[in-house]
């Protein structure tokens, strides 16, 4: 047995008498921003506080001589609640 091998058998393992013994843990995932809860009430909550954006509802550009790249420099979004939000470039 080299040193590696001894070193991991030294860990929790010799604890149980060499066994390997995993746990296994139940755990929810928002499925929107990805948070991990270990309560499902929260993670529910967290799922449907999420605004959903619907539609594009106008951009703003500046003109080529001062954007070359041709992104837009805010654009209003709806969402499924019905509000609106403008979200500009950093
Ligand atoms: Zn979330």
């Amino acid at each position: 047995m080299n040193t590696e091998a001894k070193f991991i058998l030294s860990a929790p393992i010799m604890q149980t008498g060499g066994k390997i013994r995993l746990k296994l843990e139940s755990v929810y995932r928002c499925e929107i921003c990805n948070t991990v809860y270990n309560n499902r009430d929260i993670c529910l909550k967290c799922e449907l506080n999420h605004l959903i954006p619907t539609e594009i509802k106008s951009c703003r550009y500046s003109p080529i001589t001062v954007n070359e790249k041709g992104y837009p420099n805010s654009i209003t979004i709806k969402f499924n609640d019905g509000s609106e939000a403008i979200y500009k470039r950093g």
